[in-house]
Formats: structure tokens, C-alpha cells, sequence
């Protein structure tokens, strides 16, 4: 065997190196995980090499029993960790034991602190991999060879993790990968028969490829005494070895599930909620479907992976087919087992086959319904909200058939609480609407403190109506494509005429109409200082602290809408508002006792403020402090 031919040694890429860092100051105490991520690694190289043979039984090289082996020297203080499965050639031992290849990982890194707890909870949530055998060995060997090649086309790659590492030719008999880690000093008792075993079934018990670990039995006399020299080495598979999710839900404990979780998502902390289905009959298939508790930080990239582990009879055929759920569920990670599709299946067919379709439908229906479960877990679920709810608001614009599904699982902040917090359902809006009143309210803004104060919600909570306060991002958008809920109409209050419908009285309204009758002159006057700068003048009864305000048409896209699109380089029609007027305040009756550019200036203050008020912008702020100071000196 000849292991220097064509060696070549290559600096780490700078991200594995400033990982490998960090991570092995901060998984000191998570240390056994290393086993999990080899196993889990030989695991998917196993069935990586089936998927491969299906086509091309060679692939096996007369070996297809798949399996892992795990091997100790407690001497010299090894572990190794085999697999006969796809193997790597020389360029993929370079790519993937020399590199970073996901999307966000810049992103990541630049959270890492040096704070070491906060660290392995971000290192967790990213996901350690092949390296994290660096947080016990200081030295690593990996000797490969890529099923089908020849046995000179093997490779040793070696490395301290220091930022560099060694590959070179190897002749091997055997394909697949062996890892050979020297064990720290202070690691050595990873090198024991016992605690390997008992690793290897906390973590390794669903995977379905068996892992095996040499037993030395030793013959006895007659009277039980051990004959010397008669030991014999047999391999003993340690796993349960059956994939977790054939097995029936009655016999996999909430233990098993999460260690399985861990396994498909990369993840290392707990699922908040699984659901697992077995369905027989015209559509066959069995899925695991898991929430995450934490966000993996390719969330929001374009390219971030996503979707379940595709099997088909229980062959291995794809990571991440994204093909199976919608993208506003692209959080839920697990598994699809399924008759229904042919085993040569790839992504471009996985497109046009009218049964993906189908069992997406079904599939999202599923993961639909765990999430409404976990609704009665109220912590849980605000853990759910907070991580991916801006995700799941993505959905009633995806998603017109299951919309009200959708719409029962948001949550909003709301006058109810006045509370940043959304934890707050429809039903509970619903359940606690006023006599008398038949829509949802609602009011978008920037931000939570610009919702809570806006005065569009004077009128309401002097009336005790309930109001959602929308601050997200996305929630224009989201409220664009749900009209209702429960059959009560949504409104957004700082759009088209207030109409409180029955809520109001008929005294209520007449009074209103008789002040706007006696307002009328006003209502001119200012309309006629101000132009074309509003569509319209209206005396308002929305308000009772605020002398003005500012609404919208009621089909108008919003404020919120207007500064993403334009951010976003789309240039928006200009939008003339509505100025309302609060007769009752004294800035509006001093406005109506003033004259000429006193008038002007006043009216033209009270738009301004209103703008503001709203999170609009003024076209010429400096010309708004001019007038504002002026009235303030006369
Ligand atoms: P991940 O498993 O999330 O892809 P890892 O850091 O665990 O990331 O592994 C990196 C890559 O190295 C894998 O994607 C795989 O291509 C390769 N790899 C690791 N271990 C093995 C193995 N035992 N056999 C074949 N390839 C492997
Ligand atoms: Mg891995």
C-alpha cells in the first residue's frame, strides 16, 4: 500500500477554518455528537450507493450488504469509523472535507460571538457535520474510494483540523470510507467498548443500515472457566437497524423520534411537534413530518435547501425534494416514503407526475393539521410563531384552497393585549367582537409602537372594539389576499369610509351628519388651501385626542406596500389621501377662526402631521418645520 503518491497539502477554506475554531471551544460539553454526524454521514453514503446500484449493480462490487462498522483501540487511542457505501474520488474529498458549500454560511459566522454557550447554540442550529470530529481527535485519517473505481483510485486525506489537511493515492481493496480519529488526550474514553455501544443506540437506532461493532467471545470449559487462546472476533450489530418510520407508531418512543429528527433535519436541538402517517389505498405513502424548534439560517435564501427526504419503497432517492410541500411550509423537515413513484425518479420527472401533486396536497393538509394541534400547546406554539410565522403568512397568497386553514393558525398583536407579542388568534378576535359588529379590524404600520398609537384607533377604543395591530414586514401583503375569516370581512382601518355598522347608533349617525352639515364651509376652506395635494376633506368622527388624520382610498395599496415596492426599485403612481378632521379639537377651531396664510399655513400643518402620524414621508419636511415654527411664534 502506497500512501504518498500524488500528495498534495491544501489550506482549509477560511469559513471551515474559523468553524472549526469555534466549534471545538464551543461543543466541549456536546462532544459525543461526533458519533452521531460520522454515523449519520456512513448512513448516507450507504444509501447514496443503493441509489447508485439500482441501475448499476456493479456499483456494489459483489458486496451489498450495506452497513457501518465501528472499531476502538483503546491502546492507541482510536476510533474508526467504517462504511461500505458511495465513497468519494479525490475531488470530492477536497470539496467536501476542505469546504463549506451552503448558502447563509457567511451570515452565520458573522453571528458567532466567542461566547461559548450562545455559540453552540448557533453551531448547533447550523449544523457541525464531518468536522465536529475534530472537537475530540486532533488528528484525523479518511480513506476513501468511490464504488465502481479502481483500487488505485483511492485517496487518504489527513489533517490536525489546523487549517490544513493532506490528500494522497491510496491503493484500497475496499470502497467506501473508513474515519480513523486519534483521540485528544482528553478524550480517550470515547475509546471504550461501552460507551461506543451505547452511543451508537442513542443515536443510531432508526437508521436503518446496521451498525456493527466487533464482540470477542471466548470458548469456556466445562466449568466455565474461559479457554485461553480461544477467543474468536464476531460482528454484532449494535442498532435496532430498521427505518424508524416503517415501524409501527406504537413501538417508537418520543426519544427515537427526536433522535431520527436529528438525523434528517442536521439539526441538534429537539422538534417542537412530529406527525407520522402511514396511508394506504389509492394514494400509498408513509411521511414524517417535523416542525424545527429553531430557524435554520438558510430560511430566507432563495437557494436554501429545503423539502423532505424522498424514499421510494424505502430506497434512499433524494435529499430535500422540495417538490412535496408548499414553499411557505419550507420549515418542515422529515421524511416521504412512497410507493406511487418509480424508483429512477428524478427532480425534472418528480415536475410533471400528476401523483407529486397529489401527495403534496396531502402532505400539506398533514402538515397543516400538526400545526394546528400544536395550537394547544399555547408555549409551543408561540415558540412555532415567533420562528416561522412570517414564513406561514406567506401562505394565503400561495395557497388559495387552504386559506382559512391558514388564516386559523396566524397571530397578530392586537388592542386586546397592546402587547408586541403576536399571540393573538382570530378566534379569540372573533370571540370577543362587540354586539353589533360584523368585520375584523385591523391596521398595518412599520412598526408595533406606530400601530399601538395610531389615531385611527382613537374612535375604537373609545368604543372598546378590538383592533389587530399588523407590524410585519409581510403583512400588507398577507392581508391582500384574505378577505375574510369566518365570514366576517376584514377592514383595515385607515382605509375607505369608517363604517362601524350596527355598532353605531342612529343618534350616533345623525349627530355626525348634522356636524358635517355645520362643517361644510371649513371643510371647503381647507380643501382649498390644499389643492391638489389631497383627493378629499371630510370632517372624521375616527378621532377624539387627534385634531386630523390621513386615510387612504379603500383599494389604495397602503404606506407599508408603497415603501417596500419602492425600495425595491418599482416606481409607485402617487396616491392623494383623504385628510379627515376632528371638528371637536381646538387646533381644528382655531384652524376655522384663522384667515389667509395663517389658514394656509394651519390646514397645510395639520396634512403634514397626519402624514406623519401615518409613517409617510413629506416631500418637503424643512418647509413643514418653516410653518410649524411660525405658528408657534404668532
Ligand atoms: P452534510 O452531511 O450535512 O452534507 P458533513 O460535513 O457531515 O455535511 O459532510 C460533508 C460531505 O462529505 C457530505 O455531504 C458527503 O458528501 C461527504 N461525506 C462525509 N462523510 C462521508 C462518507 N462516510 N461517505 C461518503 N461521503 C461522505
Ligand atoms: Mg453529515
Amino acid at each position: 500500500m502506497s500512501t504518498t503518491a500524488h500528495e498534495e497539502t491544501l489550506g482549509f477554506q477560511t469559513e471551515v477554518k474559523q468553524l472549526l475554531h469555534l466549534m471545538i471551544h464551543s461543543l466541549y460539553s456536546n462532544r459525543e455528537i461526533f458519533l452521531r454526524e460520522l454515523i449519520s454521514n456512513a448512513a448516507d453514503a450507504c444509501d447514496k450507493l443503493r441509489y447508485a446500484a439500482l441501475d448499476n449493480d456493479a456499483l456494489y462490487e459483489g458486496d451489498s450488504e450495506l452497513r457501518i462498522e465501528i472499531e476502538h483501540d483503546e491502546k492507541a487511542g482510536t476510533v474508526t469509523v467504517r462504511d461500505n457505501g458511495i465513497g468519494m474520488d479525490r475531488d470530492e474529498v477536497i470539496q467536501n472535507l476542505g469546504t463549506i458549500a451552503r448558502s447563509g454560511t457567511a451570515e452565520f459566522l458573522k453571528q458567532l460571538s466567542g461566547e461559548q454557550q450562545k455559540d453552540a447554540r448557533l453551531i448547533g442550529q447550523f449544523g457541525v457535520g464531518f468536522y465536529s470530529s475534530f472537537i475530540v481527535a486532533d488528528e484525523v485519517t479518511v480513506r476513501t474510494r468511490k464504488a465502481g473505481t479502481d483500487k488505485a483510485e483511492g485517496v487518504e486525506w489527513r489533517s490536525k483540523g489546523e487549517g490544513e489537511f493532506t490528500v494522497a493515492d491510496l491503493e484500497r481493496d475496499l470502497h467506501g470510507t473508513e474515519i480513523v480519529l486519534h483521540l485528544k488526550k482528553d478524550a480517550k474514553e470515547f475509546a471504550d467498548d461501552f460507551r461506543l455501544r451505547s452511543l451508537v443506540r442513542k443515536y443510531s437506532d432508526h437508521i436503518e443500515v446496521p451498525v456493527r461493532m466487533p464482540k470477542v467471545e471466548t470458548a469456556k470449559d466445562d466449568e466455565g472457566n474461559e479457554i485461553e487462546g480461544s477467543e474468536v472476533t464476531t460482528w454484532e450489530t449494535v442498532n435496532e437497524a430498521t427505518a424508524l418510520w416503517v415501524r409501527p407508531k406504537s413501538e417508537i418512543s418520543d426519544d427515537e423520534y427526536k433522535a431520527f429528527y436529528k438525523h434528517v433535519a442536521h439539526d441538534f436541538s429537539d422538534p417542537l411537534t412530529w406527525s407520522h402517517n402511514k396511508v394506504e389505498g389509492k394514494l400509498e405513502y408513509t411521511s414524517l413530518l417535523y416542525v424545527p424548534g429553531r430557524a435554520p439560517f438558510d430560511l430566507y435564501e432563495r437557494d436554501g435547501s429545503r423539502g423532505v427526504k424522498l424514499y421510494v419503497q424505502r430506497v434512499f432517492i433524494m435529499d430535500d425534494a422540495e417538490q412535496f410541500l408548499p414553499l411557505y411550509l419550507r420549515f418542515i423537515k422529515g421524511v416521504l416514503d412512497t410507493r406511487e413513484l418509480s424508483l429512477n425518479v428524478s427532480r425534472e420527472l418528480l415536475q410533471q407526475d400528476p401523483k407529486v401533486e397529489k401527495i403534496k396536497g396531502a402532505l400539506t393538509k398533514r402538515a397543516l393539521d400538526m400545526l394546528k394541534k400544536l395550537t394547544k400547546d399555547k408555549e409551543a406554539y408561540q415558540t412555532f410563531w415567533n420562528t416561522f410565522g412570517s414564513v406561514l403568512k406567506e401562505g394565503p397568497a400561495e395557497d388559495f384552497a387552504n386559506r382559512e386553514k391558514i388564516a386559523g393558525l396566524l397571530r397578530f398583536s392586537s388592542t386586546h393585549t397592546d402587547s408586541a407579542t403576536q399571540d393573538q388568534s382570530l378566534a379569540d378576535y372573533v370571540s370577543r367582537m362587540k354586539e353589533g359588529q360584523e368585520k375584523i379590524y385591523y391596521i398595518v404600520a412599520d412598526g408595533f409602537n406606530a400601530a399601538k398609537s395610531s389615531p385611527h384607533l382613537e374612535i375604537f377604543r373609545k368604543k372598546g372594539i378590538e383592533v389587530l395591530l399588523l407590524h410585519d414586514r409581510i403583512d400588507e401583503w398577507l392581508m391582500s389576499h384574505l378577505s375574510e375569516f369566518e365570514g366576517k370581512r376584514f377592514v383595515d382601518v385607515a382605509k375607505g369610509e369608517l363604517d362601524l355598522g350596527e355598532i353605531e347608533g342612529e343618534e350616533e349617525k345623525k349627530a355626525q351628519e348634522e356636524t358635517a352639515k355645520a362643517k361644510e364651509d371649513l371643510v371647503k376652506r381647507v380643501k382649498e388651501a390644499l389643492g391638489e395635494a389631497v383627493q378629499e376633506v371630510k370632517v372624521t368622527h375616527r378621532l377624539t385626542d387627534s385634531p386630523a388624520c390621513v386615510v387612504l382610498p379603500e383599494h389604495e395599496m397602503g404606506y407599508q406596500m408603497r415603501r417596500i415596492m419602492e425600495a425595491a426599485g418599482q416606481k409607485m403612481p402617487e396616491v392623494k389621501p383623504i385628510l379627515e378632521l376632528n371638528p371637536a379639537h381646538a387646533l381644528v377651531a382655531r384652524l376655522e377662526g384663522a384667515e389667509g396664510e395663517r389658514f394656509d399655513d394651519l390646514a397645510q400643518v395639520l396634512l403634514d402631521q397626519a402624514i406623519i402620524a401615518e409613517g409617510g414621508h413629506l416631500d418637503d419636511p424643512a418647509a413643514y418645520v418653516r410653518r410649524l415654527n411660525a405658528l408657534l411664534t404668532t
